[in-house]
């Protein structure tokens, strides 16, 4: 069995997580966090993108009926996040949270630990257990004899330990840092550790897009192929629609989960004779709005254009200034340059 396939099977709202429940997706608003309209619109384009889970800040109290208001109006169920005051915790629970994410180590000490766990417990929503590198407890850090991620690791034990020994079971663990190794190795004997626990799984300020995409991909497909990981958030310095399509195609291209189309298009090189770069990226926006899952090639030339555009789903292979149109295997016509895009999604739209 997997470990994904052996942990502890927990609702957040009305999606699974853990006991082989399909990776969930999720991200994180970053709107301002007293304006519910606001939040109300990312997450509306948040769900198309195929967002399942989606995290909302609460830096202070005065941002509760704000918080309130969004988890009443969202299609998404909405996790509290929660640094240094347990009462917004506590208080989230009660108002309409799905998930609670806290880190022990800087909500006020066991006593005020204890209080949120209660909440929980009484509100029946899971915890997740957030350990990162930037705040593990002195005692830890100054250890010697442990790495870092033994030192992620350990710290999320003893967390987990402690809410089990409460009686609450319904937790979430994510241990993260900022560099690939130290991710895959503290998730791993996370994995091995804690075998019944889902575990939310992501590199932490990963970046700006092209180094956050690459970090992540890097780090959490190797995490994925092995079967670690509940629950992904892709994190970038961007527009969280962006990281939602990351982590679909993360999931596509290991082949764990499909939602909407694959691309094959080629790189290009000197026989090319359109602008399959520009052709390929339009076609690529015009499919963001479609979620069947096809296979879509846009192929530069005759080399290898008519092979991987028959193979496909629906797919062009250029010549000098026009395209041909496969569809399932099927020459249907050549068409100009121009009309390339065109073409395609008008063929996409009829299967
Ligand atoms: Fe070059 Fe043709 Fe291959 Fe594209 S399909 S990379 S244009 S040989």
């Amino acid at each position: 069995m997997k470990p994904n396939e052996q942990t502890r099977r927990l609702m957040v709202g009305g999606v699974p997580l853990g006991g082989g429940a399909p990776c969930a997706v999720q991200s994180m608003l970053n709107t301002p966090a007293d304006d519910a309209q606001t939040n109300l619109d990312q997450i509306e384009r948040l769900a198309d993108a195929g967002c399942e889970i989606i995290r909302m800040a609460i830096p202070q109290r005065s941002c509760l009926d704000t918080f309130q208001a969004v988890c009443e109006a969202s299609p998404l169920p909405v996790v509290a996040d929660v640094h240094f005051d347990a009462e917004i915790a506590i208080q989230a629970a009660r108002r309409g949270a799905a998930k609670l994410r806290i880190n022990p180590g800087n909500i006020g000490g066991p006593a005020k630990t204890d209080a949120v766990i209660d909440a929980a417990g009484e509100a029946g929503i899971p915890i997740r257990i957030g350990v990162n590198a930037g705040s593990l407890d002195d005692a830890l850090k100054a250890r010697t004899d442990l790495t870092l991620p033994q030192k992620l690791a350990a710290s999320a034990e003893e967390y987990v330990g402690y809410f089990h020994a409460r009686g609450f079971d319904d937790v979430v663990v994510s241990t993260k840092a900022s560099d690939v190794p130290t991710t895959i190795a503290a998730y791993r004997l996370l994995a091995e550790k804690l075998p019944s626990t889902p575990l939310h799984i992501g590199v932490t300020e990963a970046g700006t897009l092209f180094q956050g995409l690459v970090k992540s991909a890097s780090g959490l497909g190797v995490l994925l192929e092995q079967g670690i990981g509940d629950t992904m958030r892709i994190s970038l310095t961007d527009d969280p629609v962006q990281e939602v399509r990351a982590c679909w195609t993360l999931l596509a291209a290991l082949g764990l989960r499909r939602r909407g189309p694959e691309i094959v298009s080629c790189p290009t090189c000197g026989r090319c004779k359109v602008d399959l770069i520009g052709l390929a990226r339009a076609v690529d926006d015009c499919l963001q709005a479609v979620h069947k899952p096809l296979k879509v090639a846009v192929m530069g030339c005759v080399v290898n254009g008519p092979g991987e555009a028959a193979d496909a789903d629906i797919g062009v292979a250029c010549g000098d200034g026009v395209g041909v149109i496969f569809k399932q295997g099927e020459t249907l016509r050549k068409v100009d340059e121009t009309a390339i895009v065109d073409a395609l999604m008008e063929e996409i739209g009829k299967l």
